[in-house]
């Protein structure tokens, strides 16, 4: 019996409450780790509210999850007791497809993911898996991630989702020197996709709705930033972008986005609303050969490569640290767009 502590959404409306549930007892490839700090990513709320299909109340939210680990299996050989360790949104796959081999695990090829909560637990029949708003988690080695020892451990945590979901399309997409990338929206994902886009050393341009975000736009590493809701602003740069990164959590018009890009150019979608985006006009794609992407999170050889990335350049997330007991009005404010600029909850507090 590997009791747990947690908090958990009941149902779509209910506020959250605390909720025991029992985890495995870690296997030979497993690592126990118990949770010390937990980012508060708009998924969490999206699914917590039903606001995507297929919700198992209860609910334990939590997909950036770091703390030291407590127990290791007998054929564990990355990890001992008192490690720092990490887990972002999966926690296994079908390890055989061609996708998972190559290190796309978020992309198998099955469609056979286990994400950290909300999804069938193979190890525990008739169970969800529950994620990072409790006490401690079991998980496979191979899901598992270092901590690079030099940053602050609490913003570290939202790097697990946050930060692999915005560098995995900067880099596949080539920002770099010489190219201008524009980031849209200032919240969890977009302000990594700011940092990360300018240590990689393109030219970024941050879109807000927020004109209260502008100073915090430059100070994290845009160079520019252009309030969306000024069309003249807006119009300043057609045509100029090799790619656009869109974080926004909320259904909203693409064409104002894709007639800034230039020939060739990409907007790449990776906030998923819960209300589809209107169809985009195709006049505006087909002129410049213009595209519309998507992309989820990153694999985990990638999300490693990402950690140390942000180890070597001094990268880590603006948190706001709070208790679990806060949960529900963070999710107010990550509604109005008041996030500065990810929750983490200190899980100390889960004791109180
Ligand atoms: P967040 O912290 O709430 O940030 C979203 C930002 O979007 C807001 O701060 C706001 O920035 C902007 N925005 C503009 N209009 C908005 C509106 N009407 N409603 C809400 N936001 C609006 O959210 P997040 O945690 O970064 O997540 C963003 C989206 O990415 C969510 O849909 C989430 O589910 C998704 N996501 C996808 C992946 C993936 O793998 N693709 C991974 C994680 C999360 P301004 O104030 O600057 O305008
Ligand atoms: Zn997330």
């Amino acid at each position: 019996m590997n009791a747990t502590l947690s908090y958990a959404a009941f149902d779509r409306t209910s506020p959250f409450g605390p909720f025991s549930f029992v985890r495995r007892d870690p296997g030979a490839l497993d690592v126990q780790f118990e949770i010390l700090f937990c980012g508060v990513c708009h998924s969490d709320l999206h699914t917590a509210r039903g606001e995507w299909p297929g919700t198992v109340y209860p609910c334990v939210p939590g997909h950036e999850i770091v703390g030291r680990v407590t127990k290791v299996g007998p054929e564990v050989k990355g990890f001992k007791v008192g490690d720092l360790a990490a887990v972002g949104c999966m926690v296994d796959s079908c390890k055989t497809c061609a996708s998972c081999q190559a290190g796309f695990e978020q992309y198998c090829d099955n469609n056979d993911i286990t994400f950290t909560y909300n999804s069938v637990d193979k190890h525990l029949p008739g169970k969800r898996t529950y994620g990072g708003y409790s006490s401690q988690i079991v998980v496979d080695e191979r899901f598992c991630l270092h901590v690079p020892e030099n940053l602050d451990l609490a913003a570290v945590a939202p790097l697990l989702c946050a930060g692999i979901t915005t560098y995995s399309p900067l880099k596949h997409w080539g920002a770099g020197h010489g190219k201008k990338v524009g980031v849209v929206g200032l919240g969890g994902l977009g302000h990594m996709g700011v940092k990360l886009s300018h240590a990689f050393g393109a030219h970024t341009v941050l879109f807000t709705t927020s004109p209260g975000k502008a100073e915090d736009g430059l100070r994290l590493g845009a160079d520019e930033v252009v309030i969306s809701k000024d069309a003249a602003a807006m119009k300043k740069h057609t045509a100029s972008f090799d790619m656009i990164l869109n974080t926004v959590a909320a259904s909203h018009n693409l064409d104002a986005y894709t007639s800034l890009l230039k020939r060739d150019g990409t907007l790449v979608l990776v906030g998923m609303p819960e209300h589809s985006h209107p169809s985009p006009d195709v006049g505006n794609l087909l002129h410049k050969r213009r595209a519309i992407a998507g992309s989820m999170i990153g694999g985990i050889a990638e999300t490693q490569e990402m950690l140390n990335f942000c180890s070597q350049h001094n990268i880590a997330s603006d948190i706001e640290l709070i208790p679990i007991q806060k949960i529900d009005e963070a999710y107010e404010r990550m509604l109005k767009g008041d996030v500065k600029y990810r929750f983490v909850i200190d899980m100390a507090s889960l004791k109180a």
